[in-house]
């Protein structure tokens, strides 16, 4: 892997953390809690396809989060009833908090593995330059 792929990767992701676009880093990837289609700044279609980013969402999110509340539930839950549940209501809580922060990481995914596997039908914006 050269120096400026892993720069590229490292760069969308923390975009996609700061819920920004994974392309050019300006545009917003929510308005609120919905998601936005495309970055106002630079055109980027976030997810052409529905559903495209469901293996990023599964992998990187859900299976996380599924291991934790049962390590959680079969674990602390069951020899101290009052700290399991304390734990499981963080979890609850801080799941509902960073999930746009997934999201977007799962967004710059994405966008990683269609800047690698280029489609002629799924159009990237031109490299964007930042106006400094
Ligand atoms: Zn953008």
């Amino acid at each position: 892997m050269t120096p400026t792929r892993s720069k590229l990767i490292g760069t969308a992701l923390r975009r996609g953390l700061r819920k920004r676009c994974p392309h050019c880093g300006e545009g917003r990837l929510f308005s609120g809690w919905s998601q936005l289609e495309r970055c106002s700044i630079c055109g980027l279609v976030f997810v052409p396809n529905p559903g495209d980013t469901w293996a990023f969402t599964i992998i990187g999110d859900r299976l996380p989060l599924a291991a934790m509340i049962v390590l959680i539930y079969f674990g602390v839950l069951r020899s101290h009833q009052v700290l399991g549940l304390i734990m499981l209501v963080v979890l609850a809580a801080l799941v509902i908090w960073t999930a746009p922060n997934r999201w977007g990481a799962g967004i710059a995914l994405h966008y990683l593995s269609r800047v690698y596997w280029p489609d002629p039908a799924d159009p990237i914006p031109p490299p964007f330059a930042s106006p400094c």
